[in-house]
């Protein structure tokens, strides 16, 4: 296994546009799920397992106490060979990020923190749902940067409902001024079981999409003009700072999932801990995804994985020596019909994704799934 990803289902508030598996905030089904979360990890106890990264996600990874957090580091590092410079972030949401706790997160050995911004305009982070402010955001990068974290991330979303492009670029320009070493850009998505899902009406959701492809254009030509090299569909890095722990999800590597919800795969299977907190906490159960167990079904998702790494791309040897089979005699046909519409590049052994097919990427990886 290459990494470990622990979620922390806990939330104060549940964002307009959110469908991760969240619960309400309270201390005590906290001190609960440490206590599980702690068995669930000794369970996995592996001396093999040579750990690249570790990523606390959510919910709101920043709501654990300090005394938590040490717990959590001390059984990771008692169960696994944890590599001396793995990638170790933890996800935060601005208001709860504190002086003390960024400088426990770094004595705790967190090298890398991801930080929500989502925007930096109070009427949109109204919009969304956040129950952070615009000065909370300057706050909690201080406050971590002082703490000596080094490497930072922020995510924005883009396209909400009657942004602008000036509003967009304001976001962006306001970004940039930070100095973080990585970007996330979220396009936003209505799904039918979130806030935003159930109180917008279809002709603004239809809107929306129309004026994603020009935002993602503006989005890319300034933040790479910014020094920020675009290596993923959504995510910008300065050299050396691409995600490690989302490297490996785009390189087909094996990885821990633990706390409710969390999903893992071990290199061909994938597995999903029961969203059910309940459920999770008395026994642990997964459920295998019995459609990742199929071949083609495989072949699929690295291909449109390794696609994902604009510069990487598709190594055709690679996928032959993962496989056992060439991957034009799997995908030829298709390939050739992308390439003449210059959604794809052939680089020799290599195929890459075109700069107009990464705005539509995902309509052109559901070609490759079998019918
Ligand atoms: S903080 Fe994240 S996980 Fe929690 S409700 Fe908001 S988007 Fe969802």
């Amino acid at each position: 296994m290459s990494g470990i990803y622990i979620h922390v289902p806990f939330c104060k508030h549940k964002c307009h546009y959110c469908t991760f598996y969240s619960l309400p905030y309270i201390r005590e089904d906290m001190e609960y799920y440490i206590s599980k979360i702690l068995t669930e990890i000794e369970l996995h106890q592996s001396d093999d397992a040579r750990i690249e990264s570790v990523y606390f996600g959510g919910g709101t990874p920043s709501l654990l106490s300090n005394e938590d957090f040490s717990k959590l580091i001390s059984k990771i590092k008692g169960s696994f060979v944890v590599l001396e410079d793995a990638e170790i972030t933890i996800e935060v949401n601005p208001e709860s990020v504190t002086k003390e706790k960024a400088l426990a997160w770094r004595q705790a050995g967190i090298n890398r923190v991801s930080i929500g911004i989502q925007s930096f305009m109070q009427e949109e982070l109204g919009k969304l749902g956040r129950v952070h402010d615009v000065s909370d955001i300057y706050q909690a990068i201080f406050d971590i940067k002082n703490a000596g974290i080094s490497n930072i991330s922020g995510d924005l979303i883009c396209g909400l409902p009657k942004q602008t492009k000036e509003d967009w670029q304001a976001n962006l320009e306001k970004i940039i001024k930070l100095d973080l070493e990585h970007i996330s850009i979220y396009p936003l998505q209505i799904e039918e079981n979130s806030e935003f899902g159930r109180s917008l009406d279809q002709e603004t959701i239809d809107k929306l999409d129309d004026n994603m492809i020009e935002l993602m254009q503006i989005t890319h030509t300034y933040l790479e003009n910014n020094g920020y090299l675009h290596y993923e569909i959504a995510n910008y890095a300065k050299a050396g700072f691409e995600s490690k722990h989302n490297l490996i999800y785009w390189k087909y590597k094996p990885y821990y999932g633990f706390g409710p919800a969390a999903a893992s795969f071990d290199g061909k299977v994938r597995m999903q801990n029961s969203s059910s907190f309940a459920k999770w906490a008395n026994g642990f159960s997964k459920e295998i995804d019995l459609a990742s167990k199929d071949k083609k079904i495989q072949m699929a998702e690295y291909t449109f994985l390794a696609l994902r790494l604009l510069r990487r791309g598709l190594v055709k040897s690679s996928f032959e020596s993962k496989f056992g089979i060439s991957f034009d005699s799997v995908y030829g046909k298709l390939i050739e019909e992308l390439i003449s519409y210059g959604w794809i590049i052939d680089l020799e052994d290599l195929y890459i994704l075109s700069e107009e097919a990464m705005y539509f990427a995902n309509q052109i990886f559901a070609e490759f799934l079998p019918d």
